[in-house]
């Protein structure tokens, strides 16, 4: 198990792919914090799971959009487990709808939630990482952020932030031994995802190179390959696990 020892902090870990990185990373042998926000049954059942099977996770009630829960979470945590190696911004949420009617609140809710959040954790955490000259940051985008569908301007702009900022503060804090990379999915089959599969699953799946929708462990496994020591190399790159949805073949 290469992440003995390490510390690891996964935003929206209770669900989802958030819940398979919250999964692969203690299998790996982190101790692994996640955070959700309000169906606390989700997280209880990933902690239960994980504890059932000899591992060490705990789940933390926060809102991402605030930063004085970031700071609090950070802080909390270093102090209770010593530092904090390994940082996964994932929570994320869609509330699509064309421009021509999308409200302030649909805006702002999306750009909060998985962009502003981004900010809060990575500032929260960059002077203990960058004081132990360690850490990996994992950023969630999407293959959203390069291809566009009509009704999520929003979400289509909160992912390419995320993806410029991931490649700057990559630069800021590569010095101090600290990696910050992103993993941009394609579909993957989630509650995010169930109503549109639902509605189009045969014709995506048509459209996807590999002729499957994706799954959560397919972005845990990329988050893992980020989160390793030996990956010290890589930094500031967006590797998209879709398919080979957007290779734009026939
Ligand atoms: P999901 O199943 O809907 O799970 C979302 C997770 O985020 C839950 O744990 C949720 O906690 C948490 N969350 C949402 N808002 C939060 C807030 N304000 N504060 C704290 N936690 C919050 O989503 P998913 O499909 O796994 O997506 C995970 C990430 O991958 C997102 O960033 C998404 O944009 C990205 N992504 C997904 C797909 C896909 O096809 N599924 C494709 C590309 C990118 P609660 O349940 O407590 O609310």
């Amino acid at each position: 198990m290469s992440l003995e020892g390490r510390v690891a902090l996964v935003t929206g870990g209770s669900r989802g792919i958030g819940r398979a990185i919250v999964e692969a990373l203690a299998k790996d042998g982190a101790k692994t914090a996640f955070i959700y926000n309000s169906n606390s049954d989700a997280a209880n059942a990933t902690v239960e799971a994980m504890k059932a099977d000899g591992y060490e996770v705990k789940a933390i009630q926060a809102d991402v959009r605030s930063k004085e829960s970031a700071d609090k979470v950070i802080s909390d945590l270093a102090e209770e487990w010593g530092s904090v190696d390994i940082l996964v911004n994932n929570a994320g949420i869609i509330r699509d709808g064309l421009l021509a009617t999308m409200e302030p609140d649909q805006w702002q809710d999306v750009i909060d939630t998985n962009l502003t959040s981004v900010y809060n954790f990575c500032q929260a955490v960059t002077r203990q990482m960058m004081g132990q000259r360690y850490g990996r940051i994992i950023n969630m985008s999407s293959v959203a952020a390069d291809v566009s569908n009509p009704g999520q301007a929003n979400y289509a702009a909160s992912k390419g932030g995320v993806e410029g900022f991931t490649r700057c503060i990559a630069t800021e804090l590569a010095r101090r031994g600290v990696t910050c990379n992103a993993v941009a999915p394609g579909f993957i089959e989630t509650d995010m995802t169930t109503a549109v599969v639902e509605l189009a699953g045969k014709e995506i799946k048509k459209k996807i190179p590999v002729r499957r929708l994706g799954q959560p462990d397919d972005i845990a496994n990329a988050v893992l390959f980020f989160a390793q020591e030996s990956s010290s190399y890589v930094t500031g790159q967006i590797l998209k696990v879709d398919g080979g949805l957007t290779l734009g073949g026939l």
